[in-house]
């Protein structure tokens, strides 16, 4: 590809993607690469190997699609076997990125194809036979096939692991490390993770990659300016439930999504919703794939407008319109709760957040907001005040005023022994220009102390 230089934006057309690709992302409407495309598509058409770290709504699918697609387009290959191969944790974020490969690829004679469990596994293997050039798979049921020895990925151009924290979490770790182990060394890999500060990605990246660049992009600390977070206190989960029928009824949205730390507790919040006459559905992992796949269905296309979920669908999911997202329970830690209101506020979109924390949540909650560096607004609703609060102000404002005052005592302290120290020092002396300096800085100090 041509060289860009520093000061040369860059566009689709100077990235230099093939005709067919263009026109599929004109019709796509992408105007411009978001900023992880800007930073990945350049590294990965000159085959580097990259750890990425971008969340679900910043781009990060056509970034490794891209890419990956220009080069099998400019280096055509009568080699057998599978030419891209390309994990991800959950069915769900397969079917996604397989939708968006169709569409990128619907100009080109290349082929995708997709291998998720609870599909027909001998559909699949007709698949993998016909040397499908790109294949989008989860790790289950892909190993499933490999032990059929039906895959071949000896000639395989691209690995992408997306998603790898999770792939992690889920516990695929060893999962990922055969499948990889089993494909062409000379590979080309791509990581993608939503967070680099997950210990085992950077492990994983360490076996996986070779001299690799990383792509930082996302990170946990730079908050999601087009997310308004919110967060409103509650004594109980009945107080709760009516807090959030309030909120459904009451406020703006065109999708919500509930998320509970259980799946009984899904469960537990759909008949009440649904005696309110809201449209709501219920996803979670116990359910089979066939109901996971037509709630999907019912949710995407606005049937159900308020779907309850466990962190199940916390990561990887893309579905329009969503601008609402409610925390009944807390999560359980600062990283579920930025995958959880990652599913609004994509790309340009503005969304919402609320969190509703009862009394033994209130630690939990303050511990996240101290993870991400951020205040989150405080907000109540004048209908179903509660008697829980909050913690303590007068507790809470005596504690930290008694650390200021420590604090504010040891300091003054300070400053008046320097004051006296150098004064004594200096008595009967003329003042130097940088002996003014410092009594100027030290009494402009004095009023902050
Ligand atoms: P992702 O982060 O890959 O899940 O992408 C989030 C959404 O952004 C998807 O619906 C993509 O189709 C869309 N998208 C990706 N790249 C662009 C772009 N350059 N311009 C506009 N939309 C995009």
């Amino acid at each position: 590809m041509p060289e860009i230089s520093p000061e040369q934006p860059i566009t689709f057309s100077n990235l230099c993607l093939a005709e067919p690709l263009i026109k599929a992302i004109t019709k796509m409407g992408y105007a411009t690469p978001t900023p992880v495309q800007k930073k990945a598509i350049p590294l990965a058409l000159e085959y580097k190997d990259l750890l990425v770290s971008a969340e679900t709504g910043s781009g990060k699918t056509a970034a490794f699609l891209l890419p990956t697609l220009q080069n099998l387009i400019s280096v055509p290959c009568k080699t057998i076997g599978t030419r891209a191969l390309i994990l991800a944790p959950t069915r769900e974020l397969a079917q996604q990125i397989f939708n968006q490969c169709q569409q990128l690829l619907q100009f080109t004679d290349l082929r995708v194809g997709i291998i998720t469990g609870g599909d027909d596994f001998r559909l699949q293997q007709n698949m993998l036979r016909r040397n499908t050039e790109i294949v989008i798979a989860t790790p289950g049921r892909l190993l499933e096939l490999m032990e059929q020895q039906t895959p071949n990925f000896t000639h395989l151009e691209t690995l992408i692991l997306d998603e790898a924290d999770r792939m992690l979490d889920m516990g695929f770790s060893e999962d990922v490390l055969h499948i990889a182990n089993s494909c062409n060394k000379q590979r080309q890999t791509l990581l993608f993770s939503a967070t680099l500060t997950h210990f085992g990605v950077i492990k994983m990246a360490d076996k996986l990659l070779t001299h690799y660049e990383i792509v930082a992009l996302n990170t946990l600390h730079d908050g999601h300016r087009n997310i308004e977070q919110q967060i409103i206190v509650a004594d109980d989960n009945n107080h709760k439930e009516k807090l959030l029928a309030w909120l459904l009824i009451n406020d703006q949205y065109d999708k919500a999504l509930v998320f509970t730390n259980s799946r009984l507790q899904a469960d537990a919040l759909r008949g009440p919703l649904r005696g309110q006459k809201l449209r709501v559905g219920v996803l979670h992992g116990e359910m089979d794939q066939k109901d996971r796949n037509r709630m999907m269905e019912l949710y995407r296309n606005g049937d159900v407008n308020i779907m309850i979920a466990t962190d199940l669908a916390a990561r990887g999911l893309d579905i329009e319109g969503i601008n609402l997202v409610i925390n009944f329970d807390v999560p359980r830690n600062g990283i579920n709760y930025i995958h959880r209101i990652g599913r609004t506020g994509r790309i340009d979109a503005l969304g919402v957040t609320i969190a509703l924390v009862k009394s033994t949540e209130w630690n939990l909650m303050s511990g996240i907001e101290r993870f991400l560096k951020q205040s989150f607004k405080r907000r109540t609703i004048k209908e179903l005040e509660g008697n829980y609060k909050g913690p303590k102000k007068l507790k809470a404002s005596g504690k930290a005023a008694g650390i200021k005052k420590k604090e504010t005592k040891k300091k003054d302290t300070t400053e008046k022994v320097k004051v006296r120290l150098r004064d004594k020092k200096n008595i009967g002396k003329r003042r130097t220009p940088s002996a003014q300096k410092t009594t100027e800085s030290i009494s402009n100090q004095t009023p902050t102390a």
